[in-house]
């Protein structure tokens, strides 16, 4: 079966072709980040009007890298939610009238479903059962999954999402959106040890996160230096390396917990903040004496993309499930509502 997939839930227009034999055929992305620059955040009328421009060009392109007419696809996934109601308006009106031209079946894919289940794409992915750490612009989850479809929520963040604290800190130290890659660039020019930010959360059980307070340490942190006349550019790396390993540090406490707490011994990352560098070995030398192992998706696929939903899609298409005649898009989705793989299409 070669399922095309539609991402279009935010500021980044995905397409992919993904195949039961021969896994991922192509993928092409288009990033809104210019677009949006100067506004401070996605302008959702803006993200609409450009998802609506890309998708027809990117798919003629990943079919034509492919080496694929229209007629050799056998059905369509697109991302139904969550996300931004117009932006994902374009994508499953558009999945849903190429779908009918085609006369394939058609799926709306959950969004986070489809990055949990992106280290799948890899040669050497993770089996079922796993602890998901997803970490995302929108999202700080972990999530037990048994099966596809078989989600339980063991915490979530109470306030910021992980990719979001990044962002908000970047904008302090002056570094644009998104900010997560520019703090780990500044990082790398830290002093260690100078400061050292809290771990939220991490001294009271339980699986929960919150990162709003490390935006207030951030922002203390540089008025307090710059009233004792240090504001300058390594004051900005050491806080950029301060608050990147206070969010490292704390993603690795609960994790270790969420394994232990399960049983499990398999954690996979994913969501954008699964492609920090500093995230990665620390999970990596995490795991390793409780004999556990962890996955994650290419770095491409952290970040939103076509692959993952074609993926995600791909799975529960395969298994009989479709769409009805009507256009899904829902702005609020949670994932531990949706069906098995067994349930009827
Ligand atoms: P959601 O999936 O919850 O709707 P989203 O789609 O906007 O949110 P993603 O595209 O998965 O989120 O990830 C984007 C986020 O990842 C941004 O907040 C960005 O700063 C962060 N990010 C990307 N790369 C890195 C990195 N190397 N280190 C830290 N954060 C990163
Ligand atoms: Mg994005
Ligand atoms: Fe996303």
């Amino acid at each position: 079966m070669r399922v095309l997939g539609i991402e279009t839930s935010c500021d980044e227009t995905g397409v992919a072709i993904y195949d039961t034999e021969q896994g991922l055929l192509a993928h092409a992305l288009h990033s809104q980040v210019a677009a949006h620059a100067g506004y401070g955040g996605v302008v959702p009328e803006l993200a609409s009007r450009d998802h609506i421009r890309r998708l027809l060009p990117l798919c003629e392109q990943v079919l034509s890298e492919a080496g694929l007419a229209r007629r050799d696809l056998d059905a369509i996934a697109y991302t139904a939610g969550p996300g931004l109601i117009g932006a994902l308006m374009v994508g499953s009106t558009f999945a849903h009238g190429l779908a009918r031209a085609l006369d394939i079946p058609v799926l709306g894919v959950h969004h986070m479903e489809a990055h949990l289940l992106a280290p799948m794409l890899e040669p050497e992915g993770p089996d079922f059962p796993f602890v998901a750490l997803l970490v995302s612009g929108g999202h700080t989850q972990l999530v037990r999954v048994d099966d596809i479809g078989r989600y339980e929520l063991l915490g979530e963040s109470v306030d910021d999402a992980a990719g979001e604290a990044f962002d908000k800190a970047a904008r302090m130290l002056g570094l644009e959106y998104p900010g997560g890659p520019r703090i780990a660039a500044l990082a790398q020019e830290g002093t260690p040890d100078r400061f050292r930010f809290p771990r939220p959360m991490t001294n009271r059980p339980g699986l929960d996160f919150s990162f709003s307070g490390l935006k207030t340490y951030t922002r203390n942190t540089l008025r307090d230096a710059t009233e004792a006349g240090e504001a300058d550019h390594q004051l900005h790396a050491d806080v950029a390396l301060a608050f990147q390993t206070a969010v490292v540090e704390t993603l690795a406490i609960k994790c270790r917990r969420a394994l232990e707490q399960t049983g499990i011994r398999t954690l996979i990352v994913a969501g954008g903040v699964g492609a920090n560098r500093a995230l990665r070995d620390r999970l990596s030398a995490m795991v390793e004496p409780l004999e556990c192992r962890v996955f994650y998706p290419r770095p491409e696929f952290c970040t939103d993309n076509g692959a993952m939903i074609a993926f995600a899609g791909h799975e529960r298409l395969r298994a009989g499930q479709q769409d009805g005649p009507e256009m899904l898009a829902w702005p609020r989705w949670s994932m531990t509502e949706l069906p098995g793989l067994d349930a009827a299409g």
